[in-house]
C-alpha cells in the first residue's frame, strides 16, 4: 500500500549539507536505492526522498538538526520489522537507518548491564552474553532481525515477558537525540534510582517520535540453571484459557505461557511434522526455569493447575531436540500466516488473564458475525493475543468486512479492561482507535510532550498519538 504520493524533490542545498555528514555510500538518493527503505512489516509503503546510514552519535543529532532547520520528517530506522507502518516514512521524509550502529560500547556482568548500539540485533546480543550466563529478557520471535533500538522504540517483548517484563522493566538507561536536534542520557546504571522523572521509559515504546536513541543500557538476568517445557493440549480453547487463569493464579511463574487456538493448531500441523491428537483444538506451551533441584516441584504444580476437565494430554519435552521443535513449530506461526492468506490483520491485544476466556468467546461471536476466519495465538500467560484476520482476498468489500470486525474486537478488549496493542505498538496501524482507550486529557497532556522534545514535529509525524479532530 502507497501511503505517500508526494514526489517533492529535496532542497539542493540539504542535499549537499547531508553528503557532508554521510559521505559515500552512508548516503542513498538514488529511489531505486532508496525503495526498499520505505517498507515495513504492514506492507505499508512510501519512499523515502534519502536514506542516511548512521554510525557514530554525532551522525545523528547533525541529521536531527540539519533536518530541524528545513522541517523535513524524519524516521528512524532499525531493521523495519515492525507490524504498524510506524518506521515508514511520511510526507515526503528521510530515512535514517540505525543498522550499522552495532557495536558493544560497556559490558559489566559483575553490575549486570551491558551497553550497546542501537544496531545490534536482538539475537547478536544474547549470544555475546549467554556464554557468561546471562540473558536479555525480551525474546521476540524475530530476534534474529530486529534491532535494539527498534524493540526499545516498540517496547516489544516476547514469551518471556510473562515472568521477566519487557523492556520498560529491562532497560537502566538510554543516550538519544531529541527531535530539538538536544542530546540527552536517560537513567542509571545502577539497580536502583530515582532522580527526576523516568524519561527512560517514557522514551520505550515512544515508536520514535520523540528522541532517535543512541546507546542503551540494557540490565542483564542470570539465566536460570534448568528449564522444563511442557505441551498441554486441550479439547477446546476455553478450556485452554481456564487452564492460562488457573495456572498465573498459583504462585510459580511460568518464564513462557503460549497459547495457540485450533485454527493455529491446523496451521502448524500443514506447516510442520508436529504431531497432535484429532481431537486437539488449544494448546498450550509452557516453559519452566529455576534452580534444577526445584523444578520438578515446580512442574508438578503448574501441571496440576493446568489440569482441568478439557486437558486431553499434558507432557513434558524429553529431549532438547524435542524444546526445539517446539518452539520452531511455534515461532513459525508468524511467518506461516504471511502464506495461509491473500491478506492478515494481525493485532496483538490484551486483556486481564481472567477475562482470557471472555475474549476467546467473543472472538468466536466476532468470526461467525463478520464471516472471517481468525487464527489466535500469543503470550496466554500475559493475557496477550496476536489475533489474526485472514482476508480471502484484498477487495473493498473483504477490506469492509475487516474494518468492522476490527471495530467490535476493539470495543470487546475495552469492554474486558484490556488494552489495544501489548508489544507491536500503534504506528499508522491503529492510530484512529488511540483515543477509545486512553481518557480524555491524555491527547493534549501527550502533544504537549512530543511538542517539548520535537517541537518542529519532525520525528514520524502523524504516527501513534491519535490524529486532532
Ligand atoms: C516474523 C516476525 C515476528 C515478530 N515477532 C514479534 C514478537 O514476538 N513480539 C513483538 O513484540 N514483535 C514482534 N514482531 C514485530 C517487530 O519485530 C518489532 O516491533 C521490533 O521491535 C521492530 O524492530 P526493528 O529493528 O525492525 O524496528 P523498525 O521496524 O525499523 O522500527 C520500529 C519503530 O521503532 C523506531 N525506531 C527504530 N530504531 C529506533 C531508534 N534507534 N531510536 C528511536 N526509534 C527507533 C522506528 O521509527 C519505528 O517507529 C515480529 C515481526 C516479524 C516480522
Amino acid at each position: 500500500m502507497n501511503t505517500s504520493t508526494d514526489s517533492t524533490a529535496l532542497p539542493e542545498t540539504f542535499l549537499q549539507r547531508l553528503a557532508d555528514i554521510f559521505p559515500g555510500e552512508a548516503l542513498l538518493t538514488d529511489p531505486g536505492d532508496c525503495w526498499t527503505y520505505g517498507y515495513d512489516n504492514s506492507r505499508r509503503h512510501a519512499l523515502p526522498r534519502a536514506v542516511l546510514f548512521a554510525t557514530r552519535h554525532e551522525q545523528v543529532g547533525a541529521a536531527v538538526q540539519l533536518c530541524n532547520h528545513f522541517r523535513i520528517p524524519l524516521s528512524a530506522r532499525g531493521r523495519g520489522t515492525g507490524t504498524t507502518g510506524a518506521t515508514v516514512p511520511l510526507h515526503n521524509g528521510v530515512v535514517l537507518s540505525l543498522e550499522r550502529m552495532t557495536k558493544i560500547l560497556v559490558y559489566a556482568p559483575q553490575d549486570r548491564y551491558i551497553s550497546v548500539e542501537p544496531g545490534l540485533t536482538n539475537q547478536n546480543l544474547q549470544e555475546r552474553v549467554r556464554g557468561d550466563g546471562f540473558f536479555w529478557p525480551p525474546d521476540p520471535s524475530s530476534a534474529a532481525f530486529r534491532t535494539i533500538g527498534g524493540n526499545l522504540a516498540c517496547n516489544a517483548a516476547g514469551p518471556r515477558a510473562v515472568k521477566y517484563g519487557t523492556p520498560r522493566e529491562n532497560t537502566l538507561g538510554l543516550r538519544a537525540v531529541t527531535g530539538a536536534g538536544q542530546e540527552i542520557k536517560t537513567g542509571v546504571r545502577t539497580s536502583k534510582g530515582v532522580v527526576g522523572y523516568d524519561l527512560t521509559r517514557l522514551l520505550l515504546g515512544s515508536e520514535g517520535t520523540l528522541a532517535i536513541i543512541t546507546a542503551a543500557t540494557l540490565k542483564l538476568t542470570p539465566l536460570a540453571e534448568a528449564t522444563t517445557t511442557l505441551r498441554a493440549i486441550y479439547a477446546s480453547v476455553a478450556d485452554a484459557a481456564a487452564a492460562v487463569a488457573a495456572i498465573m493464579a498459583q504462585p510459580l511463574i511460568p518464564c513462557a505461557l503460549e497459547f495457540i487456538d485450533g485454527n493455529g493448531i491446523a496451521l502448524m500441523r500443514n506447516h510442520s511434522a508436529i504431531e497432535l491428537p484429532d481431537r486437539a483444538k488449544a494448546l498450550l506451551l509452557i516453559e519452566v526455569d529455576g534452580p534444577r533441584q526445584c523444578l520438578e516441584h515446580a512442574a508438578r504444580q503448574i501441571s496440576k493447575a493446568a489440569r482441568n476437565k478439557g486437558l486431553l494430554e499434558i507432557a513434558a519435552a524429553k529431549t532438547a531436540a524435542e524444546v526445539q521443535t517446539l518452539w520452531q513449530t511455534r515461532k513459525a506461526l508468524a511467518p506461516a500466516l504471511r502464506k495461509a492468506a491473500a491478506k492478515r490483520i494481525n493485532e496483538d491485544v490484551v486483556v486481564p488473564i481472567t477475562n482470557l476466556p471472555a475474549l476467546i468467546d467473543g472472538l468466536h461471536r466476532l468470526e461467525k458475525k463478520h464471516h472471517l476466519p481468525i487464527i489466535n495465538f500469543g503470550h496466554g500467560g500475559n493475557g496477550n493475543l496476536h489475533v489474526n484476520l485472514l482476508l480471502v482476498s484484498d477487495s473493498p468489500e473483504q477490506k469492509i468486512r475487516a474494518q468492522r470486525c476490527l471495530d467490535d474486537l476493539f470495543n470487546l478488549v475495552l469492554q474486558l479492561d484490556g488494552t489495544l496493542s501489548g508489544e507491536h505498538g500503534i504506528g499508522l496501524e491503529k492510530r484512529d482507535f488511540v483515543d477509545r482507550e486512553i481518557d480524555l486529557n491524555s491527547p493534549d497532556l501527550m502533544r504537549g510532550i512530543k511538542n517539548q522534545f520535537d517541537p518542529n514535529g519532525i520525528l514520524n509525524p502523524d504516527k501513534m498519538l491519535p490524529p486532532v479532530d
